[in-house]
């Protein structure tokens, strides 16, 4: 079992504590206190992360697909029956719900299942005719950058599909959350995964990013994180023509028009919106509300928010925990303030908690000016504006209104607007009636300042393949 007094550095297929500057600090958001720690890695702890996965680049790329794919289910297994303790250790960490936590890691394990199972398709070559075929190789060596707020479902994503496709892999993950890293490459150790295939370090997040860059033998850069650190690693990963995958923030619309099922939406938007805080890139920010509906509409939303329970996240009556870090509840006293200065109205919460931790209650802004702040810039918390509109062109430029494009959600029954809206909305992804976060089996790319290149299903695979054709005079088989 990982030890969470202090989670060490997993290079080369053995644990070991860094060789960096002293150990950073794990804080419980749920009571401001430190409760463990995390390695710090060194240039020479990277350099031997680069090694191992130099090393192993050879066999693992040479292990037959669908030996790779076993590898990923026999991990996806050893994982779930350690469902318990890791999604303990995530609550701990971020502030989520236990009951959160292990929904999320059920949904890591799904990430794992469906990557093994796929493994030999995806890896198959496919013809084009008798004479042309494509491979898919293995693009190289996996820089990959994951954030604190879904650790488990990130790290998966980016892991099982580079995996599978046959790359190594050297994950950094957020020091503020160590523990899914951890108990993913111990699964996947257990699981018969060779050394060096998978090395997972902690640090300092600019030098390991620079350090790794620097190195010719890293291929691919997947980050997932905030559009400005994107933006400095893309431009990094330029010096190499590293291929980058970016899955940056999000400013996500919720249009609700006037035949939609209020009550229904209210409930989905809430459950969703307020899940982990609101500290979700899919997570919406922004309603616009049909006007003849937009009053009923605004007073069960506040009723619905000013009764969510908040509270530890160990309690199983709390529907939502802390946010993740002080640095959420100043963006929160920021954007909030902004807009409450300029005349938007608090109709629920607008305020942090007065306990121990970093808890802010579920807020309800109305009547926000357009200049406000909080309208373009991603709040990433437990925020949401709600906005009449007047006719369907008003609703889709307002929609479209952020440099954002990850994910957009519309409520309405007719299949008109919703054929009409599919097409004009701005999105890497567009729920109808529900909201739905990422699956294992479907691909998830931003437009614009959301990023570029796909996670999830087939495309997240070939993100870390590279495209061979090949040409023959007379056909050939190469399958
Ligand atoms: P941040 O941008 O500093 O950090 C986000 C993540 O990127 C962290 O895990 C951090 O360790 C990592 N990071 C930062 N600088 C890096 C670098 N130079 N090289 C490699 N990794 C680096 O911000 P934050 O305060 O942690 O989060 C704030 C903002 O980040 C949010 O407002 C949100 O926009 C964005 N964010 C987005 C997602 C997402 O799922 N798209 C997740 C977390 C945070």
């Amino acid at each position: 079992m990982p030890d969470s007094s202090n989670y060490k550095l997993f290079i080369n297929g053995t644990w070991r504590s860094g060789t960096g500057t002293a150990d950073i600090a794990l804080i419980n958001p749920a009571s401001a206190e430190q409760f463990g720690s995390v390695a710090v890695a060194s240039a020479h702890d990277l350099d031997d992360a680069l090694n191992a996965a130099q090393s192993s680049f050879f066999v693992w790329a040479n292990t037959p697909a669908h030996e790779r794919g076993a590898i990923l289910i026999r991990a996806a297994g050893i994982l779930a029956q350690n469902i318990d303790p890791a999604a303990a250790a995530l609550s701990q960490e971020q502030g989520k719900t236990l009951a959160e936590a292990k929904g999320e890691f059920a949904r890591a394990v799904e990430t794992f299942e469906w990557n093994g199972q796929h493994a030999e398709e995806l890896s198959a070559p496919v013809s084009i005719d008798e004479k042309r075929t494509i491979i898919h190789e293995p693009a190289g060596i996996v820089a990959a950058f994951t954030p604190w707020n879904y650790p488990a479902v990130l790290n998966a994503r980016k892991m099982a599909a580079a995996l599978v496709a046959g790359c190594p892999v050297i994950l950094k993950a957020a020091e503020e959350t160590p523990s899914a890293g951890v108990y993913m490459a111990e699964a996947l150790h257990e699981a018969g995964l060779p050394a060096g295939v998978v090395n997972l370090v902690f640090g300092n997040p600019p030098m390991i990013s620079e350090h790794l860059l620097a190195s010719p033998s890293v291929r691919v850069l997947s980050f997932t994180g905030s559009t400005p650190v994107g933006k400095q690693l893309a431009k990094r990963a330029a010096e190499n023509l590293q291929r980058c995958v970016l899955e940056l923030g999000g400013h996500s619309p919720v249009v609700v028009f006037a035949d939609a099922d209020i009550p229904k939406a209210v409930s989905a938007i809430s459950d969703y919106k307020f899940e982990c805080a609101g500290q979700s890139c899919n997570a919406p920010s922004r309603i616009l509300v049909a006007r003849p509906v937009y009053e009923t509409f605004v007073e069960k939303l506040v009723a619905v928010a000013r009764n969510i329970k908040v509270g530890r996240p160990d309690d199983p009556t709390t529907e939502m925990g802390p946010m993740a870090n002080p640095r959420r509840i100043e963006a929160m006293e920021r954007l909030i303030g902004d807009a409450v200065s300029r005349g938007a109205e608090v109709r629920a919460g607008g305020a942090r908690i007065d306990q121990p931790g970093f808890y802010w209650a579920p807020t309800i802004l109305t009547e926000i000016p357009p200049e406000s702040l909080i309208l373009t810039e991603e709040p990433f918390g437990p925020v949401l504006t709600v906005a009449p509109f007047d006719t369907i062109e008003e609703a889709i430029t307002e929609a479209n209104a952020t440099d954002f494009g990850l994910a957009a959600y519309i409520f309405t029954q007719s299949h008109d607007i919703q054929k009409r809206m599919a097409r004009a909305l701005s999105a890497g992804a567009l729920s109808i009636n529900y909201l739905k976060g990422v699956s294992a089996d479907a691909p998830l790319g931003g437009l614009k300042q959301s990023g570029y290149g796909y996670e999830g299903g087939v495309e997240g695979v070939r993100s870390f393949q590279s495209l061979k054709l090949v040409n023959a005079a007379s056909p050939v088989r190469l399958a």
